[in-house]
């Protein structure tokens, strides 16, 4: 039953989009006026439900529920709840979610409650109006709060933050000492090349490499070989004693152990997130009771799944690799 793509790769963690739609409209993620998609098109939550089990059943074992903002579609915790029934059977090792933060207050405690252990949140600076002008209509002091109701719940937090050039480069040596101090780790991400924003990204772009030797100066980072399961590489910090991750889409390339599709909302399945090939899986859903069609459907879509992506950011490449923005796929 297991998924296994053409080079060999086991799939065995789902990324979901609940919703394109998000309370923030961080600059690098989203132009300003975006379209959402109407709510007709979106998945409900008992056939997002439908789908998770289906894969659950064909071997994925990690789920993450991503957007958009997930905590932001209505009844959210109601498919949470639903997918808790998968790890509690043991079919599913890991439920969790990517989360701008502004609604973890709410929702932590219930988080926790459904076996969700740890989160992922989305924080690029720790300055109160730098906080509002990235994310235009975010507020820092939500997300605080979102942070310390998600702790208190007893949620692992891990923070993930955008290197953006000048911009926070400079700030996330303080970021990390904070994250350390509070014994959550920090993961930062090299912007990719997705959608169309009012910015330029040639001029938001930090190679991570560069921002690890500027660490290298005040710090000592040693690799190490802890893995979450995603793209992430380690290193220890010894002056704070916590762990410091990489995400480099643009200057290395991970591909080659990719164990992840990607659903969007609307039931497309994205095979690569720098890609443009998916498979529709709304269709045989919808077509048929029972769930041979799209088990077959999602079979079929495993079977295309490309060897990697190639983002290319430069002054000479003015489009997007990728037309959809990181919103629609999830991130
Ligand atoms: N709303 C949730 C959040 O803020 O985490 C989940 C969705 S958001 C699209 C997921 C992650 O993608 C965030 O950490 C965000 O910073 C990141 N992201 C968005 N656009 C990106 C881009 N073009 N390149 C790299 N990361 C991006």
């Amino acid at each position: 039953m297991n998924m296994i793509d053409p080079f060999g790769r086991t799939i065995s963690y789902l990324r979901v989009s609940v919703t394109d739609r998000c309370d923030f409209r961080c600059t690098y993620c989203m132009a300003e006026d975006m379209a959402f998609l109407p709510k007709k098109d979106l998945l409900s939550l008992e056939e997002l439900d439908r789908l998770c089990t289906v894969f659950i059943e064909k071997g994925v074992k990690r789920l993450r529920l991503t957007g958009g903002e997930p905590l932001v579609r209505k009844n959210i915790m109601h498919l949470v709840r639903q997918l808790s029934r998968h790890l509690d059977s043991g079919a599913l090792e890991e439920l969790t979610l990517t989360t701008n933060g502004s609604q973890l207050s709410r929702f932590a405690a219930e988080l926790a409650e459904c076996g969700v252990k740890r989160i992922n949140v989305s924080l690029d600076t720790l300055d109160a109006d730098k906080f509002h002008q990235i994310t235009r209509w975010g507020h820092l002091d939500k997300v605080m709060q979102g942070i310390d109701a998600a702790q208190a719940a007893g949620l692992k937090v891990k923070l993930n933050a955008v290197a953006l050039k000048d911009f926070n480069d400079a700030e996330l040596p303080d970021m990390m000492r904070w994250a350390h101090g509070r014994g959550m780790d920090l993961t930062v991400i090299e912007t990719m090349p997705m959608g169309e924003i009012d910015a330029d990204r040639t001029d938001q772009y930090v190679p991570l490499s560069l921002l690890r030797a500027s660490l290298e100066r005040q710090f000592t980072l040693t690799d190490i070989p802890f893995k979450t399961g995603g793209p992430a590489r380690y290193v220890h910090v010894a002056e704070t004693g916590g762990k410091l991750g990489f995400i480099t889409p643009m200057t290395h390339n991970f591909c080659e152990s990719c164990n992840r599709v990607r659903l969007t909302c609307t039931g497309t399945l994205y095979m690569c997130l720098g890609q443009e090939d998916a498979a529709d899986l709304r269709a045989p859903l919808r077509a048929s009771e029972s769930n041979e069609l799209v088990a077959d459907a999602i079979d079929e879509a495993i079977g295309r799944k490309p060897k990697g992506h190639d983002f290319i950011i430069d002054r000479r490449t003015s489009r997007p690799s990728v037309s959809r923005h990181m919103s629609v796929t999830g991130g």
